[in-house]
């Protein structure tokens, strides 16, 4: 058992890391470039914060955290999300001081205490961007088109945009009521955790992926009836400036994403090549949650994304990423007397940023030689007692096995020269 993973968690092998470095340059160069300030908050934190945050209603507060209690008996949970913990710290530094309108992003690990299947992790990766502070349909279109450039920019192609209002405290009630109507009579076809929520919270009916639900759901009245003037012409005005930026975008009145915060505008991206669990992002207006945890009435819009959800329509597109590009130079010895010199030599290159490496297992030449082809290394410095004596090295190029003997002076600006030219 010692050497076995939780389950619902996964390593990210030396083999896979250029996929992760990748996408988190890119996250942090595009919205750096739409004025995102990257902040990081802590794993956990108290339990309250979620609940209020999220919702109770909402799986994720009722089934899915991953709550415990420290020393003292407080409450704490890990987080399940990124936008309640930024808000708090957002509030706690009254960072609206700065600005009014407070940019931020974060990447990092989520938890959810799910039931482990295809595609989901009880740890994973997330990234998201939250504007606290404007009331206006431009920022949403900014945060939408924010997140579509960092999949442009990823190189991710087939993905679609699916928008929706889901009201205010003004217009939702009435859509609630008629809702509830609707499935009262149906409420025997509904599966049982739908049939909890119509208690809770009807609106999560409409997500249900059950098919049993979908039937049911398919008939239902649509909110576009029943939204307030005010949220119909911010979901106007928001279509108006995503069509002048040629964002192209498909409505869906069954959007209404998992938590209960969300106000007015709901989008989700979806990749067309994942199964059934295809959305690779999805974010929307939230107008009540710093509010609700304790700050004055303040408007807000963000987007979260699951990283792992992107590598993997990466890995399935095929898209190729910059990688490690190895180790340049191995400081081979023909005896433990030159082992001093050669960890000196080393240094030195790794300090002009040549990345260097050389044998720690007191192995033979022979097999120093083997270990750097099998490192791919262009170029292998030999030290033997002669050459030292004379204050010189033999320098081989593994491409043509060509060697050299030159001065110890010389082996930095040679290598320079050599390996630097090649970038
Ligand atoms: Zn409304
Ligand atoms: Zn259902």
């Amino acid at each position: 058992m010692l050497a076995r993973l939780p389950k619902g968690t996964s390593d990210i092998l030396p083999s896979q890391i250029d996929y992760w470095y990748y996408l988190e340059n890119i996250i942090k160069k595009v919205l750096q470039n739409y004025g995102y300030r990257e902040i990081r908050t802590p794993a956990f934190e108290h339990t309250e914060l979620f609940v209020r945050g999220i919702g109770e209603a909402t799986d994720i507060a009722q089934k899915e955290m991953f709550t415990f209690q420290d020393r003292k008996g407080r409450s704490l949970t890990l987080r399940p999300e990124g936008t309640a913990p930024v808000v708090r710290a957002y509030l706690e530094h009254n960072l609206s001081r700065e600005n009014p309108l407070t940019k931020l992003f974060y990447i990092g690990s989520m938890f959810r205490c799910e039931k482990p299947q295809a595609g989901r992790y009880r740890q994973f990766n997330q990234f998201g961007a939250e504007a606290i502070g404007s009331p206006l349909p431009i920022i949403d279109a900014e945060i939408i088109a924010s997140s579509l450039a960092v999949y442009r920019q990823l190189g991710l192609t087939d993905l679609k945009l699916m928008l929706n209002s889901v009201g205010c405290r003004e217009c939702r009630p009435q859509y609630l009521k008629v809702l509830k109507d609707y499935f009262r009579e149906k409420k025997d076809l509904l599966c049982a955790d739908c049939k909890q929520r119509y208690e809770q919270n009807p609106l999560r009916i409409l997500d249900c992926k059950k098919e049993q639900c979908r039937i049911v759901i398919k008939e239902c009245p649509s909110i576009f009836d029943y939204l307030c003037t005010d949220c119909a012409n911010h979901f106007n005005t928001l279509k108006y400036y995503l069509d002048s930026i040629g964002i192209t975008y498909q409505i869906n009145p069954l959007l209404v994403r998992g938590l209960d915060y969300y106000t007015k505008t709901a989008f989700e991206i979806v990749s067309q090549q994942l199964g059934a669990q295809n959305a690779v992002g999805g974010g929307g207006r939230y107008d009540y949650l710093v509010e609700e945890l304790g700050g004055k009435p303040t408007p807000a819009v963000g987007f979260a994304a699951g990283i792992e959800r992107i590598i993997e329509t990466m890995v399935k597109q095929n898209i190729k990423v910059p990688v490690w590009d190895g180790i340049k130079v191995f400081v081979a010895v023909t005896g433990q007397e030159q082992i001093i010199t050669a960890l000196s030599i080393a240094n030195q290159l790794r300090e002009k940023g040549i990345s260097s490496e050389m044998d720690f297992l007191g192995k033979s030449l022979k097999s120093q030689m083997r270990t750097a082809n099998k490192l791919l290394v262009p170029y292998v410095l030999i030290l033997g007692p002669e050459e030292l004596k004379e204050e010189k090295v033999t320098i081989k190029n593994m491409a043509d096995g060509a060697q050299e003997e030159i001065s110890l002076d010389n082996v930095l600006p040679y290598l320079q020269k050599c390996i630097l030219k090649n970038r």
